[in-house]
């Protein structure tokens, strides 16, 4: 199964235009949706999840017209929003349950093993008495995988899961992911180049409502192979790097800032070559 994505735009009443034409195929394992904070993400998911209407465009999901057949899409979605909240005392197995009863499970038996399952894949058994509100971030976001699981889902669309996770939940939630990302379509958006790095064989970057690059990550790096110059600097010399060359990012390594620029040429000045890394694949199409 395939998802086509096909000049889709998207101008919200307020005038603001969240997808400019976009078009890109998204096909099984994990996509990476990367791009800065305003970038379009969660309009794109939104749509594709069938919650919000584009203007103009296509999506197809295998041979189901997701602008049109909504209900054909929700059968096979599972959807993890930016922001989900939960009701104050509510237990894991309970919202599971009803979410459940929602999805069409209908049989109580199956709920109750489905639940179990669903609870034991994303590691949260020891935890189904305490309330979700009282989760930590990575807790939270791992019940929101076994809800999005439910029903077998061949497509799932997780927005922004690890924003605010500490290193070792998300390390716990990479796992997870990766795990369920074999054998259906799992789209990820996120602002955190490390989580594409990590997981994703395939992925596009949208800055202001217009796809930068679709593809291979290893492709995007190697179409920067020999422009990424990296040199240590003052402080005080940050503001004429800033203005003399095409600056991509700046890192502080103990303390002192260290760049990187793009240039086709080599630029002098002590700079040396690296390897390009997914940061300056993500930097030079925001920036550049
Ligand atoms: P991202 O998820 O990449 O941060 P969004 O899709 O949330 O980006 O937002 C894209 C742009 O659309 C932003 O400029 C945002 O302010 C605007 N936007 C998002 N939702 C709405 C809305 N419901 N009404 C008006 N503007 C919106
Ligand atoms: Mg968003």
């Amino acid at each position: 199964m395939k998802l086509t994505i096909e000049n889709l735009s998207k101008t919200y009443p307020n005038g603001v235009q969240a997808l400019k034409n976009v078009s890109f195929t998204i096909g099984k394992g994990m996509f990476g949706l990367l791009g800065p904070n305003g970038a379009g993400k969660s309009t794109l998911m939104r749509i594709i999840a069938t919650l919000t209407e584009a203007d103009s465009g296509t999506v197809t999901l295998g041979d189901i017209n997701v602008l049109q057949d909504k209900h054909a899409v929700r059968k096979v979605l599972g959807y993890l929003p930016q922001e989900f909240g939960v009701y104050p005392r509510v237990k894991p197995p309970e919202l599971l349950n009803h979410l459940a009863i929602l999805k069409g499970v209908t049989n109580k038996g199956e709920r109750k093993d489905l639940i179990d399952a669903l609870l034991e894949r994303v590691n949260l058994q020891e935890h189904r008495k305490k309330a979700i509100s009282s989760f930590s971030g990575g807790m939270k976001q791992r019940f929101g995988i076994a809800q999005a699981l439910i029903g077998n889902p061949q497509l799932i669309i997780v927005d922004e899961p690890t924003a605010g996770l500490d290193p070792g939940e998300r390390n716990r939630f990479y796992n997870l992911l990766a795990d369920i990302g074999e054998n259906v379509i799992v789209i990820l958006s996120t602002h955190i180049v490390q989580d594409v790095k990590e997981l994703c064989s395939n992925m596009a970057i949208i800055n202001r409502g217009e796809l930068l690059f679709a593809g291979k990550p290893g492709d995007a790096l190697h179409d920067l192979n020999g422009m990424i110059w990296e040199k240590s600097i003052d402080k005080k010399e940050m503001e004429h790097y800033q203005t003399q060359y095409q600056l991509i990012s700046n890192k502080l390594v103990s303390g002192r800032p260290v760049i990187h620029i793009y240039s086709d040429t080599h630029p002098g000045n002590d700079f040396q070559a690296v390897p390009a890394d997914l940061e300056d694949v993500f930097f030079s199409k925001v920036l550049l």
